[in-house]
């Protein structure tokens, strides 16, 4: 039904019907692989929906706070409902968390004193988090403030160390901190089982040290997150998967109670911890976003893996492949030239509902050792649950793709990337 009325609409907006045929034929191969996704998204959703009632999620939750934002019953309520999700004692959900960083820095500092020292048995963490911890020279580090850093690299196999691990851990060893997402290295994303095993394996060694998991783009991707096994704290950005594409801004927090209090002591300040805090108004988008996530997650699933199941049908290395399990949803295509990488950022920019109309361009960034290209026709500045794809111009020209508020739109994403790599005879199709 409607198949040809379709097909006619993909047209009306660039996609030629040689495209359109190839992906057509991709999606119909996922048909049971999307099914799995959808009940992952139908478990979390009750998961979501349970924790709203359960808390009596009610009008009065809506109103805005301004000043100090004593008493925000909206903002308590919604850290009590992340706190029921995650299977934890509490949780700091806030808008005065500004990003991800910001948030695993506040983790990291509000339960780090001088002398003590950070393990990483996951090999070297996001870039942004170098200058936080110290491991390059930065004002303001954690190493400026005593606190030291050991890393301990996965094996080849993307498998644990555990014999490197267990010589890392000293008296010292403090924290743990563990990325659950890949993010834009080289190795494979964590399974929350994964996670557990290194969780239980650190454990035996000393019970003291707080396990951190740093999970930004992993939330719903599976039925438990990393506090279902084991991990006193768990960290995320609300412009990624929790903020369901709705929030504006944000970040969370959630585990044992004094863990989030000492990063809320960090927040804030000590003594007033989780009690100040205004909400401005936020607190409506941010349950809605919440109670969106589940599918909002689903949808940008469905687009990596429709994505790798494309490109690695053109011949491209995709990571993860075409097949495997996923854990979180940044998908990886090696494209090997520039020219295509620009082309396919430039096809996910054209699909987009916001600044459809501009030709994203390589450009230095700080922090980058070559230029970068970023596609993002997003509502909310930099977010990346929506569909935005980022390279940075340098072999082998791989770009990461992630997001997709809705199915169709991360699907047509995709089909207007292999548009222009199609219209610049970088790809050929029959
Ligand atoms: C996005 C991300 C962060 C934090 O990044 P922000 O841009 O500061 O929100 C940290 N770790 C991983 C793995 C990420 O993907």
């Amino acid at each position: 039904m409607f198949t040809k009325e379709l097909k006619e609409s993909y047209q009306s907006l660039g996609i030629d019907p040689k495209v359109y045929d190839f992906c057509m034929e991709a999606e119909e191969a996922l048909k049971e692989r999307f099914a799995s996704i959808d009940k992952i998204a139908e478990f979390n959703q009750l998961k979501v929906l349970k924790a709203m009632q359960e808390n009596r999620l009610s009008d009065i939750h809506f109103a805005a706070t301004t000043g100090y934002g004593y008493n925000d019953i909206g903002r308590d309520t919604l850290e009590q409902v992340y706190a029921d999700i995650f299977h934890a004692e509490d949780a700091l959900v806030r808008p005065q968390l500004m990003s991800g960083t910001h948030a695993l820095t506040i983790a990291l500092s509000g339960n780090l004193r001088p002398g003590d020292e950070i393990l990483s048995p996951v090999g070297k963490p996001y870039d942004t988090l170098e200058g936080v911890i110290g491991i390059t020279p930065m004002n303001g580090s954690l190493a400026e403030y005593g606190v030291t850093y050991r890393q301990v690299d996965l094996l080849d196999d993307g498998g644990f160390d555990f014999d490197g691990i267990r010589a890392a851990i000293n008296e010292k060893t403090r924290l743990a901190t563990i990325q659950r997402s890949k993010g834009y290295a080289n190795r494979p994303t964590l399974s929350v089982e994964q996670i557990g095993e290194v969780i239980s394996f650190i454990k035996e060694i000393n019970p003291n040290i707080i396990c951190m998991v740093d999970n930004c783009y992993g939330e719903f991707v599976e039925v438990i997150e990393p506090t279902d096994v084991g991990a006193d704290l768990c960290v995320g950005s609300l412009i990624k998967n929790p903020g369901g594409g709705l929030a504006p801004v944000g970040g969370y927090i959630v585990g044992k109670q004094e863990y989030v209090e000492n990063a809320a002591f960090r927040l804030s300040a000590p003594g007033l911890g989780k009690e100040v805090g205004a909400t401005l108004g936020l607190n409506a988008t941010f349950f809605q976003g919440l109670f969106l996530a589940p599918t909002v997650v689903a949808a940008a699933l469905k687009g990596a893996i429709f994505a790798a199941n494309i490109y690695e049908k053109l011949g491209y290395d995709v990571l993860p492949n075409g097949t495997e399990d996923r854990f979180d949803i940044i998908q990886a295509v090696t494209l090997n030239s520039p020219e295509a990488v620009i082309a396919f950022c430039r096809g996910i920019q054209a699909a987009a509902p916001v600044d459809s109309f501009v030709s994203p361009e390589p450009w230095e960034m700080p922090g980058y050792t070559c230029d970068v290209i970023m596609a993002a026709g997003a509502f909310v500045q930099g977010s990346s649950i929506e569909l935005s794809a980022d390279a940075p111009i340098k072999p082998p020209y791989t770009v990461f793709f992630q997001g997709g508020l809705t199915w169709y739109h991360a699907k047509f994403g995709i089909l207007m990337s292999l548009q222009k790599l199609y219209e610049e005879g970088i790809v050929v199709l029959s």
